[in-house]
C-alpha cells in the first residue's frame, strides 16, 4: 500500500502559505512568516486538529490568529494554542464571546445552532486586536458584519489581502474565479457584511486569499462579488 501523502502548506505569496483542510477546497488555514516567527491564521473545526498537526510539523508557530469567532473557524484554536503554544489573537468584539463559548453571532437558525456549537472549546484570549494592529507583518482590519469582530489582514507593499470568509471562489484557477452563493443568514449583520466588504474591494487587492475557497488574483470580479464599485479599465471584460 502506498503512504498517503501528509499535507503540505503552498507558499502563494511571499511568507504566506495556503493549508487545505477538510472540506477540501472549502476550508483552508494559511500560515505567515512574521518578523516575530510563524502565525497560523485560523484553525477550521474541532476535528482539523490532526490535519493541522501535519501541516505544523516543524513549524514554530508563535501566534495563532482568528479572523472571526466562528465554529468553521475557532473550531480547532483551543486545541492548536495547545499543541504549539502559541497565543491567542482575535478581534475584541469577539474575545469575550470566544472565551465565554457565546457563538451566537448568525442571523440566521442554520449558524446559531450548527456552527455555534463546533465553537465550544474556550480558553483565554492572549491579544484582543484592534485596527491597525499587525500580525506577521500584516495591517489588522476591524471589517465588522459576518461576526461584531470580524478582521482582515492587509500587507500594502504587494497588496496581499487575507480574510476569514468573503465571496467563495470554488475554481484553482485563481483569475477565473467562480462563486459559491452562501445564505446572507451565516452573517451576524449582512448589511454591515456588505459595507465591510466594499470596504475590502476598495483596497484594491493584487491576491486575496481566503479561508473558504481558493485564492483569487482576478480582484476586480472578487470586489464586485464583494459588492464594492471599482473603476473598470477601458477594454477590460
Ligand atoms: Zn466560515
Amino acid at each position: 500500500m502506498l503512504p498517503r501523502m501528509a499535507p503540505r502548506f503552498r507558499e502563494i505569496a511571499d511568507g504566506v502559505h495556503l493549508g487545505a483542510l477538510l472540506p477540501a477546497g472549502l476550508l483552508h488555514t494559511v500560515l505567515l512568516e512574521g518578523p516575530d516567527g510563524d502565525v497560523v491564521v485560523d484553525a477550521g473545526l474541532p476535528w482539523s486538529g490532526r490535519r493541522l498537526a501535519a501541516l505544523l510539523r516543524g513549524r514554530d508557530v508563535a501566534e495563532h490568529a482568528v479572523t472571526h469567532a466562528h465554529g468553521d473557524h475557532v473550531g480547532a484554536s483551543a486545541w492548536l494554542c495547545r499543541h504549539t503554544g502559541a497565543r491567542l489573537a482575535m478581534g475584541e468584539a469577539d474575545a469575550s464571546r470566544f472565551e465565554d463559548g457565546r457563538i451566537d453571532t448568525h442571523a440566521g437558525a442554520f449558524g446559531r445552532v450548527v456552527l455555534g456549537s463546533l465553537a465550544r472549546e474556550r480558553r483565554p484570549v492572549d491579544r484582543r486586536l484592534r485596527e491597525g494592529d499587525r500580525v506577521a507583518g500584516f495591517e489588522v482590519l476591524t471589517v465588522p458584519g459576518h461576526s461584531p469582530g470580524t478582521l482582515a489582514l492587509w500587507r500594502a507593499d504587494d497588496r496581499v489581502l487575507v480574510v476569514g470568509d468573503g465571496p467563495v471562489n470554488v475554481s484553482t484557477d485563481p483569475a477565473a474565479p467562480r462563486w459559491l452563493p452562501l445564505p446572507r443568514g451565516l452573517h451576524h449583520d449582512p448589511a454591515g457584511a456588505d459595507a465591510s466588504r466594499r470596504r475590502l474591494g476598495a483596497l484594491s487587492p493584487a491576491l486575496v486569499v481566503a479561508m473558504h475557497g481558493f485564492p483569487v488574483t482576478a480582484t476586480h470580479r472578487w470586489a464586485e462579488a464583494a459588492g464594492a464599485h471599482v473603476p473598470r479599465r477601458p477594454g477590460r471584460a
